[in-house]
């Protein structure tokens, strides 16, 4: 494959330059469909970290600090056309670093653009409020960047999740300094060569490619940071919480989850069905809110699972070129996870279970979709986060039955409900412990303009929507008295 990359994927971006990390080091990267090598990064590390928490104060203190709400939106919304006039370019990029098939890639690059569209046009629509008080004084609020922000991206949605957390961040008017992953980073460094196109003065976007031991560490250890995003792994975010704890800097984390998806006698199959099996695949389950866990009420249970064995057995596995249901994993460290926990199925029926093509390199990092039935709630696969593409069904009798379950891991990210009963979906709606609740649908299409974020272990904080904009800024309340 000809690489589409259009800038040197080497560097680091720090107050406005491209540079190398300051060891000189690099870390070579892999595409997982096939295992070969697309190009070497930046080994960034403390001493690029420190540069770019510089870079990012000294971008507070000059143009950026001094933009009105307006330009800056301006900016953002002129990044959003550009990322929409390289969508090509950019999902050509991910397909290679990620692995993810073509479509899926493309639908990342163009939610990045729908972000700072959103955000672009709510800049300077986020307002303080007037609070009547006592007699002589006025009192008003107003809302204000946190300072600089730092942000630990994963490799599953490189794009999706910059876009939500960098884009938000700089709406409000922090200067932000990003580690994107080590296993995919191109894209992080696309957006942020876009950036600098677009017009965002020096120093407000900093990227530093790099280990998360190593440049994730620093950033999350940094004095010089004044709030952090994190998005990955629960272990990783609580590593990152007690960092940042030390130097008392608030933390937005988003840890993933076990989201189910619940099904009633009542339900509309037909609509149904599409959703039950895409929001357990999509990204080859590499998802934060994948669904892995398909709770069935009885009577329709052996419906369920036969239709769903059937959507499995069509299920193809191959290279992100090829563009079909699913890619790789991201790298064989994440197929040996996965591959390790589908052995604890092992005691488990398997319902159905989809194809990897016979073409796709043997060096490449894929595994075969499966769908696992009669799961016991309690069942190592039906409370861990999998991520990769596994699913568990869980038959149950009543709607106790179907909360008690659905509550019973330690996550709440996502989660939705099948049926016709409309005073149900309002009850669970409100029982169900998690962050988003889907009524008859699944996702409602990833809108940028939905609040998301998890409770229990799958984190806190929220991105998204204008309750980003309320995160990524602080309140100050100025009383003023004036007899
Ligand atoms: P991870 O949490 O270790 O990595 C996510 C990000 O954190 C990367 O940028 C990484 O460089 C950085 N990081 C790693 N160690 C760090 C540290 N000590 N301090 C600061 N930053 C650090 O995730 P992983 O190892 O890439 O994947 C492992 C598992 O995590 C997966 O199997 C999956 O279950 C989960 N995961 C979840 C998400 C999600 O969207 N919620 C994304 C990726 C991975």
């Amino acid at each position: 494959m000809t690489t589409p990359i259009w800038f040197d994927p080497s560097l680091c971006l720090i107050d406005g330059a491209w540079v190398p990390s300051a060891s000189g080091q690099t870390l070579a990267l892999v595409n997982p469909s096939d295992g070969s090598e697309i190009c070497h990064i930046a080994r960034g590390g403390q001493e690029d970290i420190d540069r770019a928490v510089i870079a990012a104060h000294a971008a507070l203190d000059g143009p950026w600090g001094k933009m009105s709400a307006l330009e800056r939106g301006r900016i953002l919304t002129r990044i959003g056309q550009l990322v929409l006039e390289r969508v090509d370019d950019l999902a050509a990029i991910e397909a290679m670093d990620v692995g993810k098939p073509l479509t899926q890639a493309r639908a990342d690059a163009v939610a990045l653009a729908r972000y700072m569209e959103f955000y672009g046009g709510a800049a300077d629509k986020v307002h303080g409020e007037t609070i009547p008080y006592l007699d002589g004084y006025t009192v008003y609020t107003l809302r204000e960047p946190h300072g600089v922000t730092g942000h630990i991206v994963p490799w599953n949605y490189p794009m999706q999740i910059i876009g939500r957390s960098v884009g938000a961040a700089l709406t409000m008017g922090n200067a932000t300094v990003l580690k994107p992953a080590e296993e995919a980073c191109l894209t992080a460094l696309a957006f942020a060569q876009i950036a600098q196109e677009a017009g965002l003065p020096a120093g407000a976007l900093n990227v530093v490619p790099g280990l998360g031991a190593e440049a994730g560490a620093a950033l999350s250890a940094h004095p010089g940071i004044h709030h952090i995003s994190f998005t990955g792994s629960v272990a990783t975010g609580a590593l990152v919480q007690q960092a940042a704890g030390r130097n008392v800097v608030p933390v937005t984390l988003e840890l993933g989850g076990k989201s189910p998806q619940l099904v009633f006698n009542d339900a509309d199959l037909d609509a149904a069905l599409p959703f039950l099996v895409n929001a357990g695949i999509q990204n080859a389950g590499q998802t934060c809110s994948a669904s892995s866990r398909i709770l069935v009420q009885r009577d329709v249970y052996e419906t369920v699972k036969t239709r769903m064995a059937q959507a499995y057995g069509a299920l193809t596995v191959g290279p992100a070129t090829e563009d079909l249901r699913l890619g790789p994993l991201i790298s064989d460290r994440q197929k040996d996870i996965v591959t390790g926990l589908l052995n604890k199925g092992a005691d488990l029926p398997i319902a159905g279970q989809g194809v990897i093509v016979d073409h796709a390199p043997k060096s490449g990092a894929y595994v075969r979709p499966t769908l696992f039935a009669d799961v016991p709630p309690d069942h190592p696969l039906a409370q861990q986060e999998i991520f990769g593409p596994v699913q568990v069904l869980i038959p149950f009798d009543t709607e106790a039955d179907a909360v008690r379950i659905a509550n019973s891991t330690e996550f709440g990210l996502v989660a939705s409900i099948w049926t016709r009963d409309g005073a149900r979906q309002m009850r669970l709606a409100k029982q169900l412990r998690s962050g988003q609740v889907f009524i008859n649908n699944y996702g409602a299409g990833g809108g940028v303009e939905l609040p998301f974020g998890g409770v229990g272990k799958s984190g806190h904080g929220r991105e998204k929507g204008f309750e980003a904009l309320y995160g990524f800024s602080q309140l100050k309340t100025v009383a003023a008295y004036h007899g």
